[in-house]
């Protein structure tokens, strides 16, 4: 699956930087900022492709979400284990249309 370097999302173009340097500390792999438009994804060098499309799909939900006025956080709506859940069925499930096609 390819990641597009630009995605609109409720009427904004995020930009989408791919493979950063990691930023804060190990095991950090993906940020979003919905204010800024943009989604970061780190150290995508060496980790399955699977997994950064993972990430992608992670914070793409999380600004999906932010974009229809539903923040995370402890006092939100949802959680990271929503966002998590949801968004690994839902990368699984739009792979397999990829490959369908
Ligand atoms: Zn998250």
């Amino acid at each position: 699956m390819k990641i597009p370097d630009k995605i609109m999302i409720g009427g904004v173009e995020f930009s989408i930087h791919k493979d950063l340097d990691e930023k804060s500390g190990p095991g950090f792999s993906g940020s979003a900022n919905a204010t800024q438009a943009v989604i970061c994804l780190y150290n995508t060098h060496g980790r399955p492709e699977s997994k950064t499309e993972q990430v992608f799909f992670h914070e793409l939900l999380h600004m999906i979400l932010d974009s229809l006025g539903h923040e995370s956080g402890v006092s939100g709506p949802y959680d990271e284990v929503f966002i998590d859940s949801v968004s690994l069925l839902l990368h699984q499930a739009i792979s397999q249309i990829i490959k369908a096609q």
